[in-house]
């Protein structure tokens, strides 16, 4: 957190700055998105949050929601306020691959650039770093940020319930090996400075349509598909699925974690068809680094454990390459 003093010195007159996150934003990013848009809006900055697309209903409850512009839908406010941009936030992304279509204008700005983001190697290279891999959570760089710049008394309700939401889903709910004693230290904190942990909880994860429901039915049942030789469970959801069951964006998230309980699974996927692409979703359990698999084989990338990736193959295909490249690859990893 050296750059802290430098960003400070920086912001000592009101800048015009954009925050941006990764494509398919999930509560890590439009959490820690908001939290630091309404922290820089008390300090007297000029604020402006750009998505790439659109995102779930149920991250639309995060204070600011209102204020975030979707780069699909406004593209000529956005990159207007891009090539106007003093400051550009690229957070929780660390490669311009990320963020689709805003790639072109984005990597292109005038604008000093601040990194704030979790995930491995990094390929941005900023002018204020706030880039650490041990981070739980992009939130929890937000958090680290604002505490050194001495802002903890900003830190109202909002902004602590947009932290707590992108702690909370990146920790899987304080449930993976990144939950530190630290995690949990920031969260009490947070809490003493007014996030109401049952009220984020149930808006992420207790708001389940009745169709989501059925359809998380149907996957287990009809979907779910195992290689027992190489421990592996996987998914792969077709169109049709999003028809039949009138599924929206985001109704597929954490699908992939029911296959990864299945005693004795070492790695888990999800392979989902999605209009004009097809997005993968990879966890492991251990030594199996999924994210060298995307990036070797599905143009992705994320953490050890956790990774995603896409493919340009037909649905069929993609399954036909994922099974034989996760076979290989596992199975090799084991003779090491
Ligand atoms: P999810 O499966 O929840 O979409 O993503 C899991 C992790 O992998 C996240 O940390 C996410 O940032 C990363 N990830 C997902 N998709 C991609 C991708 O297409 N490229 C890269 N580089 N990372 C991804
Ligand atoms: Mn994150």
């Amino acid at each position: 957190m050296k750059d802290t003093q430098a960003l400070k010195d920086f912001l000592h007159t009101p800048r015009k700055i954009v925050i941006t996150t990764h494509a398919n934003p999930d509560a890590d990013a439009l959490g820690s998105s908001l939290g630091l848009h309404l922290f820089l809006t008390i300090l007297g900055q000029h604020v402006n949050t750009i998505v790439p697309n659109s995102y779930p209903d149920f991250l639309e409850w995060m204070p600011g929601n209102s204020l975030v512009i979707n780069y699909e839908k406004s593209r000529e406010q956005s990159d207007k306020l891009l090539n106007e941009a003093e400051l550009l936030f690229c957070l929780d992304y660390s490669g311009f691959g990320r963020i689709k279509d805003m790639k072109g204008v984005a990597s292109s700005v005038n604008a000093k650039v601040a990194l704030v983001d979790h995930h491995l190697n990094p390929e941005i290279k900023p002018d204020f770093n706030f880039w650490n891999d041990k981070s739980a959570a992009t939130a929890e760089l937000i958090f680290d940020l604002i505490i050194n710049y001495g802002g903890k008394d900003t830190i109202n309700q909002d902004i602590a319930e947009c932290l707590y939401a992108g702690v909370m889903t990146d920790t899987g709910s304080f449930k993976h090996n990144s939950t530190t004693s630290k995690v949990h230290r920031m969260v009490a904190d947070l809490i003493d400075l007014g996030a109401d942990v049952n009220k984020v909880s149930r808006l992420i994860y207790d708001t389940n349509s009745l169709h989501r429901l059925k359809f998380l039915g149907h996957a287990l049942a009809e979907k779910l598909q195992v290689i027992e030789d190489a421990r592996v469970a996987y998914f792969v959801i077709g169109e049709e699925d999003f028809k039949d069951f009138r599924l929206k964006q985001g109704d597929t998230e954490g699908l992939v974690n029911y296959a990864l309980s299945i005693k004795g699974m070492v790695v888990a996927a999800i392979i989902i068809e999605r209009e004009n692409e097809i997005k993968l979703s990879f966890r492991s359990i251990g030594d199996f680094a999924v994210n060298k698999f995307a990036e070797e084989y599905f143009s992705g990338g994320g953490h050890k454990n956790a990774s995603g990736g896409m493919s340009e193959l037909s649905l069929k295909e993609t399954e036909k390459k994922f099974k034989e490249l996760i076979k290989k690859d596992i199975l090799k990893t084991r003779i090491k």
